[in-house]
C-alpha cells in the first residue's frame, strides 16, 4: 500500500502579522448597503417548495406516529384530542430542525409542509405555547399565507386553559380554531374514575 505523507504549513506562514491598517478597512462597509434584512418588518422570498412550518391534514392522518419514530430532534408528540380516533402529531418549535424526515415517511400524506418560515412574536413569554404547536388543515394555512404574503406563523396567539385543557388558536385572518387535549402519548388516556362523591352527587341529579 502507498504511503502518505501529509505537510503541515510551518507556523511562521499560518500566523497572520499584526496590521494597524485592517481594521480600518471595515469602514468601507459603513457606506454599503446590509445584507441582513430587519425581521419581522422584512422577509425573504424562500425558495419553491422550502421546508418551512408543518401542515396537517387531519383526516388523513392514522395516528401511526411514524413521523415521531424518524424525528431525529424528539420534536413530535402524539395528542390526543377530544372527537378524534387517533391521535396526531404535536411539534415543539423549540427543538424542530425543520429536516421534515416527518413529511417524508408519513404513509398517508397526512403531513406536509408549506413555504411559510418567520416565527417571531412579541408576547411574553408564558404565552409562547406557540413552541407546541398541533398543525393546521394545509388549506387554511395556503389561504393566510396568501392573504399576507409574509411568510409569517398563522397564529396571532394561542391560549391553552390548563383547567379544560382546551387551546384556541387565534389566526392571523380573524378566525378561530379550538380543540381540546385529552392527553398525550401512543395509547388512548385512561378516563378518570368519578370520585364517591361525584357518583353520589349523580346519583341525586338523577334522583335514584
Ligand atoms: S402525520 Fe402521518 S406519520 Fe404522523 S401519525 Fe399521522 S399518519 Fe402517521
Ligand atoms: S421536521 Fe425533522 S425535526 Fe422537525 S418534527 Fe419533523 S422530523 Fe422532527
Amino acid at each position: 500500500m502507498e504511503e502518505v505523507t501529509f505537510r503541515i504549513a510551518p507556523e511562521e506562514k499560518v500566523k497572520k502579522k499584526p496590521s494597524f491598517l485592517k481594521p480600518w478597512f471595515g469602514l468601507k462597509y459603513l457606506f454599503k448597503k446590509p445584507v441582513t434584512i430587519k425581521i419581522p418588518y422584512e422577509f425573504i422570498e424562500p425558495a419553491p417548495r422550502y421546508r418551512g412550518f408543518h401542515t396537517l391534514d387531519w383526516k388523513k392522518c392514522i395516528g401511526c406516529n411514524m413521523c415521531g419514530q424518524i424525528c431525529p430532534a424528539r420534536a413530535i408528540e402524539m395528542t390526543w384530542i377530544e372527537g378524534e380516533k387517533r391521535p396526531h402529531p404535536k411539534i415543539d418549535y423549540g427543538r424542530c430542525t425543520f429536516c421534515q424526515f416527518c413529511v417524508d415517511v408519513c404513509p398517508t400524506g397526512a403531513l406536509g409542509f408549506i413555504e411559510t418560515y418567520m416565527l417571531t412574536t412579541t408576547w411574553r413569554e408564558e404565552e409562547l405555547l406557540l413552541y407546541d404547536w398541533v398543525p393546521i388543515e394545509p388549506e387554511k394555512f395556503k389561504e393566510i399565507q396568501e392573504k399576507f404574503k409574509d411568510y409569517k406563523f398563522p397564529v396571532e396567539k394561542i391560549e391553552f386553559n390548563k383547567e379544560t385543557k382546551e387551546v384556541t388558536y387565534y389566526l392571523r385572518d380573524g378566525t378561530t380554531f379550538k380543540f381540546k387535549i385529552l392527553g398525550y402519548g401512543l395509547k388512548p388516556p385512561v378516563k378518570p374514575q368519578p370520585t364517591t362523591k361525584q357518583q353520589e352527587e349523580e346519583k341525586k341529579e338523577s334522583g335514584q
